[in-house]
């Protein structure tokens, strides 16, 4: 029996937004095998080209709070003023299956992903490699107005105080060499054994017969 190998894993990134997480991912995606991207539900506004139930699924601010109400969130949290939370049964399936499964969420959302499921669960931390660059990429990406880019460099600011928190921080200064190092960080989650894994790991290296 492979280490890692019979139960799914997590991997959480989290960084300001604007980091390049969606970058680094798709850029790296053909690379990290299979993997399940955990897409999360939100009640902010789509931004252009943005698909429901691609990037997020869109919805309501009561349709959101009916949600937290009915216990379908893993974990949930408001950042810059909405809502923003990942349901439960996705992500059990896929871990069922075995699978690597990948979430976008913000820091009060590992810090939760770690109370409940620490021992599968890998985090990295990704950020550009100052606030200055990321100010560019922001005004760049020009998918936000003035107001919502000077939330989310107020936000950043906090963000960045939490990035001990996590297990590797990639800094994204080049695509290529961020996208490198994010293959070997999912590789590492995959590795990753839970306590019941270890369990039977140590019974079948001590009885199973050559
Ligand atoms: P996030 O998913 O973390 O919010 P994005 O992936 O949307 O961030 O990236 C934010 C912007 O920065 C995008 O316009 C993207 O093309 C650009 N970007 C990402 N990585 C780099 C990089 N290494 N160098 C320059 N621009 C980048
Ligand atoms: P954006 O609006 O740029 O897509 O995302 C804003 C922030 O919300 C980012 O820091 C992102 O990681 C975070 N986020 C996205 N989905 C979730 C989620 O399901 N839960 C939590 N806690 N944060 C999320």
């Amino acid at each position: 029996m492979k280490p890692g190998s019979s139960q799914g894993a997590i991997l959480v990134l989290s960084g300001p937004s604007g980091a390049g997480k969606s970058t680094i991912i798709q850029a790296a995606s053909e690379e990290i095998g299979e993997y399940y991207f955990s897409i999360s539900t939100t009640t902010r506004a789509p931004r252009v080209g943005e698909i429901h139930g691609k990037d997020y699924f869109f919805v309501s601010k009561e349709s959101f709070e009916e949600d937290i109400k009915a216990g379908q969130f893993l974990e949930y949290a408001e950042v810059h003023g909405n809502y923003y939370g990942t349901s439960l049964k996705p992500v059990r399936e896929a871990l069922d299956q075995g699978k690597l499964v990948i979430f976008d969420i913000d820091v009060q959302g590992h810090r939760l992903v770690r109370a409940k499921m620490g021992d599968i669960t890998t985090s990295a931390f990704i950020t550009p490699p100052t606030l200055k660059e990321l100010k560019k990429r922001l005004k760049e990406r020009s998918t936000d107005d003035e107001e919502v880019i000077a939330k989310r460099i107020e936000n950043a600011k906090k963000e960045i105080l939490a990035v001990g928190e996590y297990d590797f921080t990639i800094i994204n200064d080049t695509i290529e060499e961020a996208a490198k190092e994010f293959v070997i960080v999912a590789q590492a989650a995959r590795l990753k054994q839970s306590a019941q894994e270890e369990e039977r790991f140590i019974e079948h290296w001590l009885h199973e017969e050559s």
